[in-house]
């Protein structure tokens, strides 16, 4: 019997039986928007389905052109959409999975001139006003939700998925903040649902009663004039008599100012909210939100609170997540990190999406892993997260890879992130890559510096070296000052620092080393109910919206933030994740000084130059701090590439990948996919 019996016990909804009770959850990938990208996500669902997964649903399909997310963004609208459509269905089809179409109306989140609404207000996240929809309008857009659900059919979907919460058009209607229509449409709770139940209603009538219709329902908005639990249960049980099969779960508005997904999110953190629902309906309802790991997913089920879990970004970073559950290799699962670099940030980049930790996602056709024919000897220098990568992927083809790592363990750069208050899920990574090592046999010597004379001494057909980066340390007096330490040496020897600090840089780092400092004992993100009460959130959603004033818990010390751009601190955060860390520094109270010149450290403390935009000195000031965190960028460590570079003698392939080739705006997902792209050729 597997390790995890709730998650892979199959779910028969009387007209069809899904084999287990994991679906992938919608994503839009970038590859829905044009018909010559349907093989690709064909490809990429095929991977998916053959990986185990019992359901799928596909990234959003508008039902009518003011709908689209984006200008010419996914719609499903036309007959003669057909046919690219079925190229991903018969791929599901023929690796054993099933797949659901969403629907999606934007409505105010429309990113598009031509958007519509219950009334015409504004959301704070789109530039776009909406227009007011008529009630006319209103009918024909019901209609026009069935239209799509055909289509969806025709195209060999096994069913649909209504998007009803997220802010989107369904959710406009429901809450009084974007709805003050006088019609039947708005008005009382009963007038704001009926679009939602005539909706299910539409397509109930148009597909028969053999199809899936899942609804995705808000059971927390988190936002002011939201819904209570007493109105989304309400909602609840009326979708159930409309025709719902499954109630899926839906966490936040677009524009809450609460996370709901991001890595700092404790795991299933909203459960419960789905767990109120489950105790009010008898169809099965579905879990979402920071769900990762098959522990997580079958407590959920086990503990009553869901009959199904949805996990989406978990099945970019590994395809085969339900395969490696069901045969106990939980183990090796390339564990989602919920960092949403090269996903949601792609996304809205509009860009393609794909993964941090694994980059073959939604490239599935271009970056391959093909089994070598002949194995070659291959070292890799530096076990950070290029270099891991590189290993992996290597091992993976064939290769016999000896991997060599100066410390007393794999991780690089990468073992401070996950020392960060709400970055614990990036031990994971380190664990996986740990694993990796011992499945594919790579042969890891730990504490060892390898040098040119013992690589060119060993017989390597290849050599890759990704020594990574150290920190920079900027040239200003007083710089060896005893209260000036490297964010490196901070993090690694945990250093106890004193009541008032200064951080040194403004980037991804600094902010982090501003979070570990403002943060004592533990994490919140290990603790669910204190992270409900520091960021607000009423799980019970007995008030509106399932908000409650924010418990705050002061920081241990007074933490200034600086740098030297005199644009705010943090624009260059990732898009999708860098407001939760400026919403942690307000919180903390940091005080965040741009424009700044670094004159020296002494006894005193820290001198600087205040300049305002045009470069006037505003003010000069002495910063009477303890210590003073150096968090000002790294630099290439790549002493040994350069000295093989040089050396006519060598009698292998030599490569440079990671931070050591180039430190500029490094990031792990930089260097892992550079490093898997040259695994991949080598
Ligand atoms: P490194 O991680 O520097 O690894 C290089 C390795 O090579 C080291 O282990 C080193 O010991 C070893 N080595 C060097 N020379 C030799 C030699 N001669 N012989 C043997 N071994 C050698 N990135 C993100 O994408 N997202 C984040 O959220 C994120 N957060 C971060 C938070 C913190 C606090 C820090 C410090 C970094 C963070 N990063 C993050 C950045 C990320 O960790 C780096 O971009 C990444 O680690 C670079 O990978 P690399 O393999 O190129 O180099
Ligand atoms: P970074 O983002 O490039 O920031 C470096 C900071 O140091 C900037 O604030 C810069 O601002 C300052 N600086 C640069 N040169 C300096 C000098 N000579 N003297 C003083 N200050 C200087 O780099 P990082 O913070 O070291 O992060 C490294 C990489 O890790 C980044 O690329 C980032 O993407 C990644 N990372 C990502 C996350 C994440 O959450 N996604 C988290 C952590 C790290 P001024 O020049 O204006 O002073
Ligand atoms: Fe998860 Fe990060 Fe990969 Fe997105 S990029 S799927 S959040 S690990």
């Amino acid at each position: 019997m597997s390790q995890f019996p709730h998650i892979m016990e199959p779910l028969d909804l009387g007209f069809t039986t899904l084999k287990n009770r994991v679906i992938m959850g919608s994503m839009h990938t970038g590859l829905e928007d044009r018909p010559w990208h349907f093989k690709q996500l064909a490809a990429y669902f095929a991977e998916r389905a053959q990986g185990g997964v019992g359901l799928m649903v596909t990234g959003g399909f508008s039902p009518n052109r003011r709908g689209e997310l984006l200008p010419l963004g996914s719609r499903l609208t036309n007959p003669l959409q057909v046919a690219q459509h079925k190229v991903v269905t018969k791929a599901v089809h023929e690796a054993g999975s099933k797949i659901c179409l969403q629907i999606l109306h934007a409505g105010r989140y429309g990113y598009t001139p031509y958007n519509v609404a219950p009334s015409a207000i504004k959301s704070p996240i789109t530039p776009f006003k909406p227009k007011e929809l008529s009630t006319k309008a209103v009918y024909k857009t019901i209609k026009q939700y069935g239209r799509c659900a055909r289509l969806a059919q025709k195209s060999g979907y096994d069913g649909v998925e209504v998007m009803g919460s997220e802010g989107y058009f369904i959710t406009q209607f429901l809450n009084q903040r974007t709805n003050n229509r006088t019609d039947e449409f708005g008005g009382s709770y009963e007038n704001r649902m009926r679009l939602a139940l005539e909706v299910i209603r539409e397509i109930r009538q148009s597909v028969g009663n053999e199809f899936i219709i899942i609804f995705r329902l808000s059971m927390l908005d988190l936002v002011e004039g939201g819904s209570t639990m007493e109105e989304v249960i309400q909602l609840a049980k009326a979708l159930e008599d409309a025709g719902v099969t499954l109630l899926n779960t839906g966490i936040g508005w677009h524009e809450a100012r609460i996370p709901t997904i991001v890595t700092s999110v404790p795991r299933a953190a909203f459960s419960e909210a789905t767990g109120q629902v489950k105790a009010a309906v008898s169809i099965p309802v579905i879990a979402s939100n920071r769900i990762n790991m098959p522990q997580t997913a079958e407590d959920i089920i086990a503990s009553g609170q869901a009959d199904m879990v949805s996990m989406a970004r978990p099945f970019l970073a590994d395809p085969e997540w339900v395969k490696k559950a069901a045969e106990d290799r939980a183990d090796e699962i390339n564990t989602c990190i919920a960092c949403n670099q090269a996903c949601l940030d792609h996304s809205f980049e509009a860009k393609r999406a794909s993964c941090l930790v694994n980059p073959r996602a939604c490239h599935e056709t271009e970056l391959l892993y093909t089994p070598v024919i002949k194995a070659k000897k291959v070292a890799v220098v530096g076990a950070g997260p290029a270099g891991l990568a590189c290993a992996t992927v290597a091992a993976k083809r064939g290769h016999s890879v000896t991997l060599f790592e100066a410390r007393d363990k794999i991780g690089g750069q990468f073992l401070y992130a996950s020392k960060i208050p709400g970055k614990e899920e990036f031990e994971e990574t380190i664990r996986y890559f740990n694993k990796m090592i011992e499945v594919h046999n790579i042969q890891l010597k730990l504490n060892t510096y390898v040098t040119a004379d013992e690589l060119k001494s060993a017989g390597f057909d290849e050599v890759v070296i990704s020594s990574g980066v150290e920190p920079r340390i900027p040239d200003m007096p007083g710089i060896d000052h005893p209260k000036v330490v490297s964010y490196q040496d901070l993090l690694e020897k945990e250093l106890t620092l004193g009541k008032s600090v200064a951080v040194m840089g403004a980037g991804g780092i600094g902010f982090d080393v501003s979070e570990y400092l403002t943060h004592e004992g533990h994490s919140t993100t290990l603790d669910k109910k204190a992270w409900m009460d520091e960021w607000g959130v009423d799980i019970s959603n007995s008030t509106s919206g399932g908000l409650k004033p924010m418990e705050i818990e002061p920081s241990p010390r007074k933490v200034f933030m600086l740098q030297r751009k005199t644009t705010s601190l943090g624009k260059g955060l990732n898009k999708t994740t860098g407001w939760v860390h400026r919403a942690v520094m307000k919180m903390k109270q940091v005080e965040m000084i741009g424009g700044v010149s670094y004159d020296k450290v002494d006894d005193q403390g820290l001198h600087i130059t205040i300049k305002d935009r045009e470069g006037v000195v505003k003010e000069q000031r002495v910063l009477d701090v303890d210590h003073i965190v150096v968090c000002a960028g790294q630099v290439s460590v790549n002493k040994l590439y350069k000295t093989l570079e040089i050396d006519q003698g060598k009698s292998f392939g030599l490569h440079l990948v990671g931070g050591a080739e180039y430190a500029g705006e490094l990031d792990a997902k930089r260097a892992i996919k550079l490093a898997s792209e040259l695994a991949a050729r080598i």
